[in-house]
């Protein structure tokens, strides 16, 4: 695709205003409202184009939000039918419930500002994008179960982008170009141009040939270092070279890189980052065509076992949505750093759409015997005991219920699951195998309440902005789902506002 607009410059020594480096989410986002403040705006994405759109084009496009009822789910879906709106009871979920959330996960770490901005523009943010022509739908397949003919919301998670993740990046994409913003492809960021004082462009490499572009301001919204097996031993520790990268191979940690070189300060939980559950033959890197799929996120209904046929995690802790990110830290920590999930008949009806791709390592059996020695790795006669002590475990007495914390627990086992609990004893058994997936790292820059970049003096590097996954100090241990994308929207948006405004 052509760039449309040529941008639209203040002083012609500058490439653009605005030199926003990435092309996913956070970036996209900053470039509309630097546009809004009618900068000239120059995006650059290491990628080619048909690889565009980094970790936000694997998504589902799945979007955390404040939300007040089904009116403001109208709001967002402006579409939505009588007939959906009868049959389903959305909820809410409120600011107070994001708060909360966001303090219970991350164990009371993250930055009270950071959080403030998040929770509290998170609606009029989507509703924004909503208005550049991002069109939202409810999350019916993985986010609410019937229950008695209606469709129930759980877990604070309802809207998604249409077409999911490639759908939000094509949609924002389509958004920036038409309001004028120029992409340039396969022209990766290498360092900040720097006066001592002041950022003044970029260097970069495009197409083979190293140049410097000169801008009023930059924004880095290029991702963290998730896809740098040399930076995530280094700061996540040993065993992390060993796990998969679940998206972009481009986001190598060069935007945290590269501020640091000019005295950013760094912020947040460093050695923590989002790691899943994700299948055991994975490749490398993420696969557009699989996109999220390769996760296995049913494990809330079902058990995990390791090498020695032990579980190793309470399945049942909460809500897929606020366990799932550190699971996969778990996974690595087994022997051999994999794991089997294990269903029955019973539960089959609840597996997400994932668990029906093929490409998919997959065991079953009719009896437990049988489905004991099929598990690759995993020693059959401490499964065959783990199985009959779950089984004699279970309180069947309490009521099953996946729409809410049903308190169907085990009891006297080495590690209790707290909720869902079923015996495991409905043929044909099943088994998916599993690693460690990891989506972005935690640690990053430090900024302020306009975005702008702190230096090691807690003072803001003139010029320049951040937004998205390499922003440090909002996520600890844990993270809420559907979080990151809302977290690039609101940063992003407030980044390409303070730096379109600053001309
Ligand atoms: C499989 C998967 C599923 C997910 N599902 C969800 C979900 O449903 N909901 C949710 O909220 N979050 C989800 N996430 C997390 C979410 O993807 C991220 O939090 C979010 O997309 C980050 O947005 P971003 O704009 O900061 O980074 P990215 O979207 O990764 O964009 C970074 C961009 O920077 C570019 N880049 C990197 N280095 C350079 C450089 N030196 N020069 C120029 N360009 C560079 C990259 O190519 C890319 O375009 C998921 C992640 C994965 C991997």
């Amino acid at each position: 695709m052509p760039d449309l607009a040529a941008p639209d410059l203040a002083a012609p020594d500058l490439a653009a205003d605005v030199i926003v480096v990435g092309a996913g989410n956070a970036a996209l986002c900053a470039a509309l409202a630097a546009r809004e403040r009618g900068a000239a705006v120059l995006m650059l994405e290491a990628a080619p184009e048909e690889e565009s759109g980094g970790n936000s084009r694997f998504t589902a496009g799945s979007i955390r939000v404040v939300y007040d009822g089904v009116g403001d789910i109208r709001t967002l879906v402006p579409d939505l039918s009588a007939a959906e709106i009868e049959s389903t009871d959305f909820g809410s979920y409120p600011a107070e419930q994001f708060f909360d959330d966001m303090a219970r996960v991350t164990q009371h770490r993250a930055d009270p500002d950071l959080v403030e901005l998040l929770v509290t523009k998170s609606f009029g943010t989507l509703d924004w994008m909503r208005g550049k022509g991002v069109r939202f739908i409810p999350i019916y397949g993985r986010q609410a179960f019937k229950v008695d003919g209606r469709f129930k919301f759980w877990g604070g998670l309802t809207v998604e982008a249409v077409g999911g993740g490639p759908g939000l990046v094509a949609m924002l994409t389509r958004a920036a170009r038409r309001a004028g913003a120029a992409v340039r492809y396969r022209a990766r960021a290498l360092d900040l141009l720097f006066d001592g004082n002041r950022v003044e462009g970029v260097r970069i490499r495009h197409e083979g040939a190293v140049q410097e572009l000169r801008s009023r301001c930059v924004v880095l919204a290029c991702g963290g270092f998730e896809a740098n097996p040399e930076w995530r031993t280094r700061y996540l520790g040993p065993g992390w070279d060993l796990a998969k990268v679940r998206g972009s191979r481009y986001n190598t940690g060069d935007g945290i890189r590269m501020a640091l070189e000019i005295g950013a300060s760094p912020y947040g939980n460093w050695s923590g980052c989002h790691a899943v559950q994700w299948d055991l033959n994975a490749p490398e890197f993420g696969d557009l065509a699989v996109g999220d799929q390769f996760q296995k996120h049913s494990y809330p209904f079902g058990i995990l076992i390791n090498a020695k046929g032990e579980r190793f995690v309470d399945e049942g802790a909460d809500f897929r949505n606020y366990t799932y990110a550190k699971y996969g830290r778990v996974v690595l920590e087994q022997p051999g750093q994999f794991a089997w999930q294990i269903f029955d008949q019973k539960v089959k009806h609840l597996q997400r759409d994932e668990y029906k791709i093929r490409q998919i390592t997959k065991v079953a059996a009719a009896t437990i015997e049988e489905f004991a020695h099929k598990l690759d790795g995993v020693n059959a006669a401490g499964f065959l005991t783990t199985i009959k002590a779950w089984n004699a475990a279970v309180r069947t007495d309490i009521p099953f219920n996946p729409t809410v914390k049903d308190g169907r627990r085990t009891q006297g086992l080495a590690i209790d699951k707290s909720n869902w609990a079923n015996t495991i004893d409905t043929p044909p058994l099943e088994g998916y195998a599993v690693t460690c997936g990891v989506t972005f790292t935690f640690g990053g820059l430090r900024i302020n309440n306009e975005a702008q970049v702190l230096s090691t003096d807690y003072q803001p590097i003139p010029g320049l902005y951040a937004a998205g996954e390499l922003v440090g100090g909002l996520f600890y241990f844990n993270y809420p789902g559907g979080t990151g994308l809302m977290s690039g929207a609101v940063f992003g948006r407030i980044a390409g506002a303070s730096a379109g405004a600053n001309r």
